[in-house]
C-alpha cells in the first residue's frame, strides 16, 4: 500500500479526514487484507478505493509451508507480471521474522547464491519491498498463527544497497508509526559490501542493525567468491566499517557462508581474525558463520567439525560468533536459496 496514494485518492473523493486514520487502523493494526472489511466505511468508499489504490502491490502465486511449520514462504507476482519471493520465519515460538526481498534477482553474482544465477531484473519500489511484510502480517492473521511480526530482515532477494533509495524510502515506511511502527532495532539490512553506502546507512539509520556478507577476509578469495569486492577491496570495505563504528553505537553483524574447502580452513581463520583487529574492538563486531544451503551451484558445507572449530577459532581470538543453521531448507526458502526460475517467471 502507497499511503500518499490513498490519501490523495481519498482527498480527490472530498473524503473527511478521520477515514484516513480509520483506513490506517484497519490496515495497520487489524491487518485487514481487503477494502471490503473496512466496514466503518461506506460502500461507495470502498469500491472507489479499491480501483484508485489497492492494499496490496502484488499478489500470492505459490505458497509453501516447511514440514516444521517454521518457515513459510511465498512468490509474489508483482503488477508487470515479475515474480519475487519473501519468507516468514518462526524462529523462538512466540517469534516471527520476515526475510524481504529489494530486487526481482541480483547483479552481484555471488558463485553460492541462487538469486546470484538469476542476474538482475529490476528493482522493487518502495511499495513492493513494504507490501511483502503487509502480506505476511494479512496471512498470519488469515492464518490465525499467534503473536507479532514485528522483526524484518533484508536478506531476500537483490542487494539492498545496490537500489539505496528504495531502501532507505522502505526503512522510513516500515519505522513509521503511523504505519508498521516497527523499531529500528528490529530491521536488519544485509548488504554484500557496498562501501559508500555502508557509509550513508551509518548517517542515515544509525539505529538499524547492519548486516555485512563477508565470506573471506583475502582480496584473491573474496573477489572469486563475492565478485563486488573488485570494486571495493577489503581495505576500501574496512575504510566503510570504521566510519559506521565510528558514527553508531551499534554492532555490526559480519555474515560468513562456510564452504568446504574454500574458506574454513585454519589460514582463513587467520585472516578473519586479522582483518577485524584492524578494524575496531571486538565486542562491536558478531560473526554469524552460516551453514551453506544447498544451491545449483558448486560448493559444498562445511563438515560440521569443520564449522565448530572455526567458530571457536574465532571464540578464542575474542571474537563472538554464533553457528547459524537456517529454517526453511525443505521449501528452499533459506538463506542463498530464493530463486525464481526461468518456467516461473
Ligand atoms: N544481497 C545481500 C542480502 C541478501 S543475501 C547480501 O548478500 O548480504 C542474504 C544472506 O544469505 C547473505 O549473507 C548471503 O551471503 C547468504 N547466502 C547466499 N547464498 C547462500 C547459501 N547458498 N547458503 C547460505 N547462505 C547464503
Ligand atoms: Fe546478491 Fe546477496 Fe545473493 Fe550475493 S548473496 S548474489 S549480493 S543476493
Amino acid at each position: 500500500m502507497n499511503l500518499q496514494r490513498v490519501e490523495a485518492a481519498l482527498k480527490d473523493l472530498k473524503a473527511p479526514a478521520f477515514r484516513l486514520e480509520q483506513l490506517r487502523q484497519a490496515v495497520f493494526r487489524q491487518s485487514r487484507d481487503s477494502y471490503e472489511d473496512i466496514s466503518v466505511w461506506p460502500e461507495s468508499l470502498r469500491r472507489s478505493l479499491s480501483q484508485a489504490a489497492p492494499l496490496l502491490s502484488a499478489n500470492l502465486a505459490e505458497l509453501r509451508v516447511s514440514g516444521d511449520g517454521r518457515a513459510h514462504k511465498a512468490l509474489l507476482r508483482l503488477s508487470d507480471g515479475k515474480l519475487v519471493e519473501t519468507v516468514l520465519l518462526r524462529p523462538s515460538p512466540t517469534r516471527w521474522t520476515t526475510c524481504i526481498s529489494s530486487q526481482v534477482g541480483c547483479a552481484i553474482g555471488c558463485t553460492f547464491c541462487a538469486t546470484g544465477l538469476m542476474g538482475l531484473s529490476r528493482n522493487l519500489t518502495p511499495e513492493e519491498i513494504t507490501d511483502q511484510v503487509l502480506f505476511w502480517r494479512q496471512y498470519m492473521k488469515r492464518e490465525s498463527l499467534p503473536g507479532n511480526l514485528d522483526n524484518v530482515v533484508y536478506m531476500g532477494m537483490g542487494e539492498p544497497f545496490a537500489c539505496y533509495e528504495q531502501t532507505a524510502a522502505s526503512l522510513r515506511v516500515l519505522m513509521d508509526q503511523k504505519q508498521f511502527a516497527i523499531g529500528a532495532r528490529h530491521i536488519s539490512v544485509s548488504t554484500s559490501g557496498l562501501a559508500p553506502q555502508i557509509e550513508r546507512f551509518a548517517e542515515d539509520f544509525p539505529q538499524v542493525n547492519l548486516a555485512l556478507s563477508l565470506h573471506a577476509a583475502e582480496d584473491g578469495l573474496r573477489a572469486r567468491l563475492v565478485p563486488v569486492n573488485r570494486a571495493f577491496p577489503l581495505g576500501r570495505l574496512a575504510q566503510a566499517l570504521k566510519v559506521y563504528l565510528s558514527k553508531t553505537n551499534r554492532k555490526v553483524f559480519v555474515e560468513y557462508v562456510l564452504l568446504e574447502g574454500e574458506n574454513d580452513g585454519p589460514s582463513h581463520a587467520e585472516a578473519l581474525i586479522g582483518y577485524f583487529k584492524g578494524i575496531g574492538p571486538c565486542e562491536r563486531l558478531h560473526v554469524n558463520l552460516i551453514v551453506f544451503n544447498p544451491t545449483e551451484t558448486p560448493h559444498r558445507p562445511s563438515l560440521e567439525s569443520q564449522a565448530r572449530w572455526f567458530q571457536q577459532r574465532l571464540r578464542k581470538a575474542g571474537l563472538p560468533a554464533t553457528l547459524r543453521q537456517n529454517l526453511g531448507r525443505d521449501i528452499r526458502g533459506a538463506c542463498g536459496q530464493l530463486l525464481v526460475s526461468r518456467n516461473q517467471a
